[in-house]
């Protein structure tokens, strides 16, 4: 008996002509997340992507690392043998002996139609052979056992129930993104979900140094080595914000001071996404949630941008938002106490309804364009590694 990992893919199905760039992105992916752990090849199969194991093989840390590839519908850890249907019955009976159980299901599928019985067939001979062995009751809703076998190309893989994968599209086929990263708890999720949808993505961080401290800064790396378990690398900007403040405390009227931040904040942004080839920017704005993200300022903000801002906690409460930071991992991280840069010089009554108009009066006495040329001039580049030694997210939730 062979024991191997079988993977599916189903959104990319749905994608046509595109599809064998996506499994080719996915594919990929799973080979570089599995190195340095000990598998057989991993490779494409008829429609699946196939992990084989060997000896030896860390199969929780496999399947950990599993759970957080995008483009993974579900996966499952399969015994595999020939497909006939006596090896089948004796492997299925090892299965069934190493679990307990007083209902079960069985989940036959024929991957290839060259088998001789249909799925339907096999459900019911198999799900007999089962009750015949252990008495226990075929139930189709809630099962306490669910008997997975696939059929494909003359072999069968049979395993106890599925783990659900990450959903979302294979890193790499979305396109390039630049997430604007603070060291709080959205922004993270906002990158997270871009990645979910197979965006690359990479980061710039405004810091105000001296004024804020440099544990902000390795607040936002060590952040950024969680994140970048879903990407397995991540490009990282350290971006100099202090003279812009200083310069919008002393010119600026201080009601609009965080929307000129922000204002900044998008310019230089938008610099250096033109520098990796990023097409737009992606932020953890989500409405109402503070003064700056009002659909008044948030359109301000948006103002200054050429890209795409790409917001994608904009419907989400703070509750759902946190819910995704907790299982990604990063929430632990984000509420350890840090200076943001934006909480420097913040007024007690913020503009809530600024207007780019305004807002442009405001800056009528800065110079713009050598304010963000300084802020590149002093940015530095740096890329993290995936941080696969910090506690990792619970692997898959079970899902049969
Ligand atoms: P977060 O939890 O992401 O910090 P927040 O609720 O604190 O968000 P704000 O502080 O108003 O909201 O920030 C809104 C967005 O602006 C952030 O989600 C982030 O994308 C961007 N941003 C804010 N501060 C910084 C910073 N210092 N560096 C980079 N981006 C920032
Ligand atoms: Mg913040």
């Amino acid at each position: 008996m062979k024991r191997a990992i079988l993977i599916h893919y189903h959104e990319i199905n749905l994608k046509g002509n595109n599809r064998r760039w996506f499994e080719a992105c996915l594919e990929r992916h799973v080979v570089r997340i599995l190195a340095g752990l000990e598998t057989g090849s991993v490779r494409r199969f008829a429609g699946r992507l196939l992990v084989e194991l060997v000896e030896g093989s860390p199969v929780e840390e496999i399947t950990r690392r599993l759970a957080m590839v995008f483009g993974i519908a579900n996966f499952a850890v399969a015994r595999e043998v020939p497909a006939e249907i006596e090896a089948i019955e004796a492997e299925l009976a090892a299965l069934v002996s190493s679990t307990s159980f007083r209902s079960f299901k069985m989940d036959c599928r024929r991957g290839t139609k060259e088998f001789p019985l249909d799925s339907q067939q096999l459900n019911r001979r198999l799900g007999a052979f089962v009750q015949g062995r252990t008495g226990a009751a075929v139930r189709m809703e809630g099962p306490e056992a669910v008997f997975g076998i696939e059929i494909v190309k003359g072999r069968a893989f049979l395993f106890l129930s599925r783990i659900a994968g990450a959903g979302g599209l294979p890193s790499g086929s979305g396109g390039k993104v630049l997430s604007l990263l603070s060291g709080g708890i959205d922004s993270p999720v906002a990158a997270w979900r871009m990645m979910r949808r197979g965006c690359r993505v990479h980061h710039v961080h405004f810091h105000s140094y001296p004024h804020t401290t440099v544990e902000s800064q390795e607040k936002v790396r060590r952040l950024l080595g969680i994140l970048s378990r879903f990407q397995l690398e991540s490009t990282l900007w350290m971006v100099p914000f202090a003279e812009v403040q200083r310069e919008i405390v002393a010119y600026a009227p201080p009601a609009l001071r965080v929307i000129l931040y922000r204002r900044f904040m998008v310019r230089i942004a938008e610099a250096v996404a033109r520098r990796e080839k990023a097409a737009a920017l992606v932020t953890g704005d989500s409405l109402g949630q503070v003064a700056s993200q009002t659909l008044d300022n948030i359109r301000t903000i948006s103002a200054v941008a050429t890209m795409p801002m790409l917001r994608p906690l904009i419907g989400n409460d703070k509750e759902e938002i946190i819910r995704i930071a907790r299982a990604i991992g990063t929430y632990e991280t984000s509420i350890q106490p840090d200076q943001d840069c934006c909480s420097l010089f913040i007024p007690r009554h913020p503009e809530t309804a600024a207007d780019p108009e305004k807002a442009e009066r405001a800056e009528s006495g800065l110079d713009v364009a050598r304010l963000v040329e300084n802020a590149l001039a002093g940015a530095t580049r740096e890329t993290l590694p995936a941080d696969f030694f910090a506690p990792l997210p619970e692997g898959g939730r079970r899902n049969d």
